[in-house]
């Protein structure tokens, strides 16, 4: 059987910024510890449920810093003693929630992969974003990562925020070349329903969806300029530092998540735990969320490859060709420069990355 990749979701920030629903919230004195308890019980139910083995441990949020660097590192090396867990370990941390000596200690516990929540180098644009840690704090905490020897180091980038411009993004992109981050998540602002961003779109000069697009292209050129592939559709790497976790995801592998809105695939089954910290607590069954892993979702999410469909692997797993009906109309979308279609594979491009949504659920469903 192949190793699963463990997913602990931490759900507290230290304030919630204005354009977030992930499930997070303040969190109060004492919660960090009994947080951590309920995430030590859990693992232990599901090593003792599953009997699998993980290469992969992800903590993200909320801002997984805030639980500590000894929570963290007792998690981790329980995940290890359970899981087996001898592969990429990676932390979010927020560079205005992390604890000095944060780094020193997750690594001893065997953390090696660090996603630093920086969103822009722009200090005003981070502002605009609820961030408190300027710039400068985010480069202490790059250093404080590499000191301890953390090199695998991803900076999160948004684009689309408010205020924001080329030459504005171009410093941004500066800054993480300059700083010479091997991975790097570029996302664009989504107006989530409920939040503050979304009922007040109008007074916050967003650039729109075009300039956006364009903020895209450019970065991406930049960066592969730079020697990172666009790997993902919102994920550049140099060799060798693709994101582990996130790619068992794409590669439509089995995970196993942990805590309140995590969501898990296993022995071809989705489920999850719902947005209700006080369920997670009290221990209550994630809810099940039907069959997962078939060809579309498959196609679906490796459309987000830049490697694509690769028709031999589509074999392997489903024990028959690739639709020849989606290939055809996949030449349409390959006239327009927006897929590549090979013997091999099946794949976007980069500007077909840009409207993938639309284009994917025309293949498949259109
Ligand atoms: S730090 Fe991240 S999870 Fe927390 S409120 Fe901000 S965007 Fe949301």
């Amino acid at each position: 059987m192949k190793n699963i990749g463990l997913y602990i979701h931490v759900p507290f920030c230290k304030s919630k910024c204005p354009y977030c629903d992930f499930y997070s919230m303040r969190m109060c004195g004492g919660q960090a510890d009994d947080y951590t308890a309920c995430v030590l019980e859990s693992l232990e139910h599901w090593a003792d449920r599953l009997g699998r083995k993980a290469d992969t441990l992800y903590f993200g949020g909320g801002t997984p810093s805030l639980l500590g660097g000894s929570n963290i590192a007792l998690i981790t090396r329980r995940a290890k003693a359970l899981f087996g867990v001898d592969g990429e370990i990676t932390v979010e941390c927020n560079p205005s929630a992390t604890e000095d000596d944060f780094f020193d200690t997750v690594a001893k516990a065997g953390v090696n992969r660090i996603s630093l929540g920086m969103q822009s180098a722009v200090d005003s644009e981070r502002r605009k974003l609820g961030r408190v840690a300027d710039s400068k704090r985010v480069e202490e905490c790059i250093k404080a990562a590499r000191g301890v020897g953390i090199s695998n180091i991803t900076l999160d980038v948004m684009l689309g925020v408010p205020d924001q411009t080329a030459e504005s993004l171009k410093k941004t992109i500066d800054f993480c070349l300059k700083n010479d981050v091997p991975h790097i998540s570029a996302y664009m602002l989504k107006l989530e329903e409920g939040t503050y961003y979304y009922n007040n779109a109008e007074k916050l000069n967003l650039p729109d969806e075009d300039a956006t697009a364009d903020m895209y292209t450019f970065l991406g050129d930049i960066l592969e300029e730079n020697g990172y592939r666009n790997y993902e559709i919102s994920n550049f790497a140099k060799p060798g530092f693709e994101g582990k976790h996130n790619l068992k995801y794409w590669n439509c592998e089995e995970y196993l998540g942990i805590g309140p809105s995590a969501h898990s695939f296993i022995n071809g089954k989705r489920f999850f735990y719902p947005r209700d910290i006080d369920a997670f607590r009290l221990g209550c069954e994630p809810v099940p969320d039907g069959d997962g892993g078939g060809e579309e979702e498959y196609i679906m999410l490796r459309l987000r490859l830049a490697e694509g469909v690769v028709f031999d692997d589509f074999r392997a797993r489903f024990g028959q060709s690739f639709s020849a009906k989606i290939l055809e109309k996949a030449r349409e979308f390959e006239k327009h420069g927006l897929v590549e279609i090979s013997e091999e594979s099946l794949s976007l491009t980069r500007k077909g990355f840009l409207l993938s949504n639309t284009i994917i659920s025309s293949l498949i469903y259109g």
